[in-house]
């Protein structure tokens, strides 16, 4: 395979995970997923300014650099504001291949509760097992910033970085949402999505363990020695995931693959 033969493969995994992110309402018009070019490190793809079930050609995507997030060519199309959560994830972890950045509501009300989200079943180990950090873009505002909770730039977007240091998989984001890191697109996509359903099924069984009296302490979550060997089959298990994801929305008109 040459190398704009397997960078076309990547635009295939980007484009089919970004519908398959807003198929299970993991994005709606906002979010995005990003991928580092996979000959070039120091660059990463990401879409223009477009709501993610709406890419669909190599057109609507940008390659930027690491170092600083921006285009590598300047005349291209309007890029997301927030690409500096992804820019600087790659340029502190050479070993991710992929983020996405998500405002999915299941995940909102760990963001400003002080309840931390943990790791409740088998298909969410790789959330950390004392509780997901929550990261607050508004410590990192500067004097000229505007203070709206987006990532606008590379301090910013270091400081959101910094939390994913230890190997940590998912940050949430103070009334914003929840980035995730991964070593491949289709691993991305499987903890962004996992993210989502295990903070709506953890604040079910908080409102069951409430109504019966009890408080999240009684809830039986992962042990850390269950959450560590489920976070290790993760990368072999997405792949089954990962073929009924691309099946599903490869069947629905809304999503057009054009690469
Ligand atoms: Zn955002």
């Amino acid at each position: 395979m040459t190398d704009a033969e397997l960078l076309q493969t990547y635009y295939r995994s980007f484009i089919r995970g970004s519908h398959i992110l807003h198929f299970h309402q993991v994005l709606d018009a906002y979010g995005h997923l990003s991928f580092r070019h996979p000959t070039d490190p120091s660059l990463f793809v990401m879409a223009r300014s477009v709501a993610p079930a709406l890419i669909a050609t190599e057109k609507d995507l940008i390659t930027f650099r690491v170092r600083d997030g921006e285009p590598i060519d300047p005349d291209s199309p309007k890029a997301y504001i927030e690409r500096y959560i992804h820019s600087e994830i790659y340029h502190r972890f050479p070993d991710i291949q992929a983020a996405v950045h998500s405002h999915a509501e299941s995940v909102i009300p760990f963001t400003i509760s002080d309840v931390p989200l943990k790791p409740c079943y088998h298909m969410a180990g790789f959330l950390a097992s004392s509780g997901v950090p929550v990261h607050d873009s508004a410590d990192d505002v500067g004097p000229s910033d505007i203070p709206d909770l987006l990532v606008r730039n590379t301090t910013m977007g270091e400081a959101l970085a910094k939390r994913f240091d230890g190997g940590n998989k998912v940050t949430l984001m103070r009334g914003h949402g929840y980035t995730v890191a991964a070593i491949s697109i289709e691993l991305a996509v499987f903890y962004a999505l996992y993210t989502q359903k295990n903070a709506a099924i953890q604040t079910a069984a908080m409102g069951l363990r409430a109504a019966a009296g009890g408080s999240m302490q009684d809830l039986h979550l992962l042990s850390v020695d269950e959450a560590r060997e489920r976070t290790a089959f993760a990368p072999t298990t997405a792949k089954r995931a990962w073929e009924l994801w691309v099946t599903e929305v490869s069947g629905c008109p809304l999503y057009k693959l054009g690469v």
